[in-house]
């Protein structure tokens, strides 16, 4: 199958400043080697809304060695028109220097308005260099995504410490680039009767040489349950005021068939891991029902859990800023509502 040489000098850079000449909407892949990444998936969907909207085609970069078949014909079944595909034995694994000067060169060749790639630690570590190297503007781990009148990407995020939800223009540059965190957005279901066309490209040597060599790639097992892929989320709040009331918490979750979350407060106490920290300096979660326990639903906290199917929320402030985003709310204290809660649930399955 022929292949397009893709090099430094394959096309010359374009203006960023001349928005006609780029056009269409790029969603970057989360490097993986077995199942279609979950990431991908849900920012293609994304990728889809925005280029509808806009009336272009929707593209989806897939970078990496031995990229299975499945995975290219993924891309398409999951939105996309197009699927631009860069296998080499180079690229196998992830090294940032190198996928940001191959994305940028495809950037420059293909010229696509906006680019959407996942807020992972590779997707963090080669697009700001991407966008310098395109001479434009990049806002990083959006909460929402969407065009305005000017057909211009209006990227959301928080800003000023997280007090804020901030929309963010790039008006006068392409592409318009933006990150979004997993678990932020929700994928379309596979339509495995769409088609789309796959175009595949060789990268030089002048885009794979670099200063580092990968010795060896350790693979690190999560331990315990994995907060991301819970159905059921049990948020420990500082309103929890004692150990006691944490096992209680953790019992509810276990009865639930679920995990513990917990605020930033709890985790700093030693009550929780990190790795169970919802928010904007932890994880992000979709679950199909998040609890939070004297949580007072801060933004920096909240940022993590808008993409709950349910959000219960048990509070003795009637004000707390979590029962606006609620779809229940308990008004009470957690030491007499988590008892009863467990009680109840235990006499059901009796
Ligand atoms: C840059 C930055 C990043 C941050 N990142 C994160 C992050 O990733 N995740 C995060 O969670 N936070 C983060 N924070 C902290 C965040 O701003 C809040 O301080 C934190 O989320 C509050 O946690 P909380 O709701 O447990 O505690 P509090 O705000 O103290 O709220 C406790 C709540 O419990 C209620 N309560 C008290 N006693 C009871 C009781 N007996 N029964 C029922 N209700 C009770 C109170 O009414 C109150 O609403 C960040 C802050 C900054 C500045």
């Amino acid at each position: 199958m022929s292949q397009i040489v893709l090099s430094k000098d394959t096309a010359s850079p374009p203006d960023p400043r001349d928005l006609n000449a780029w056009k269409g909407v790029w969603v970057i892949s989360e490097p993986a080697q077995g199942e279609f990444p979950a990431v991908t998936a849900e920012l293609l969907s994304k990728g889809r809304e925005l280029s509808d909207r806009l009336g272009v085609d929707l593209a989806c970069v897939l970078l990496g060695h031995g990229l299975p078949e499945d995975q290219i014909q993924d891309a398409v079944s999951r939105g996309a028109d197009r699927v631009l595909v860069l296998d080499h034995p180079e690229l196998a694994d992830f090294r940032d220097q190198v996928y940001g000067d191959v994305i940028a060169a495809l950037a420059r060749l293909d010229r696509p308005e906006i680019i959407l790639a996942p807020s992972t630690t590779t997707g963090r570590a080669y697009i700001p260099r991407v966008a310098t190297m395109l001479e434009t503007g990049l806002t990083a781990d959006c909460m929402g995504l969407d065009i305005n009148e000017n057909n211009v990407l209006v990227q959301t995020r928080p800003t000023f410490g997280g007090n804020l939800m901030a929309g963010i223009v790039c008006p006068a540059h392409r592409p318009q680039m933006a990150t979004v965190r997993p678990h932020v957005l929700k994928p379309l279901p596979e339509d495995r009767s769409r088609k789309g066309s796959i175009t595949r490209y060789e990268p030089g040597q002048d885009l794979l040489s670099s200063g580092i060599r990968v010795l060896e790639s350790i693979h690190e097992e999560i331990q315990g349950p994995d907060i991301c892929q819970s159905d059921v989320v049990v948020t420990i709040g500082r309103g929890v005021e004692s150990e006691e009331y944490v096992n209680m918490a953790q019992e509810l979750a276990s009865l639930l068939g679920g995990c513990i979350g917990a605020t930033r407060p709890v985790v700093d106490a030693g009550w929780a891991s990190e790795n169970f920290q919802i928010g904007q300096t932890g994880v992000t979660i979709s679950p199909k029902l998040y609890i939070g326990l004297g949580v007072s639903g801060a933004i920096h906290h909240t940022v993590g859990i808008r993409a709950s199917e349910i959000i219960v929320a048990v509070n003795k402030d009637p004000n707390a800023p979590i029962f606006d985003m609620a779809t229940y709310g308990i008004v009470g204290d957690v030491k007499q509502i988590l008892p009863l809660l467990i009680k109840s649930i235990k006499e059901r399955r009796c």
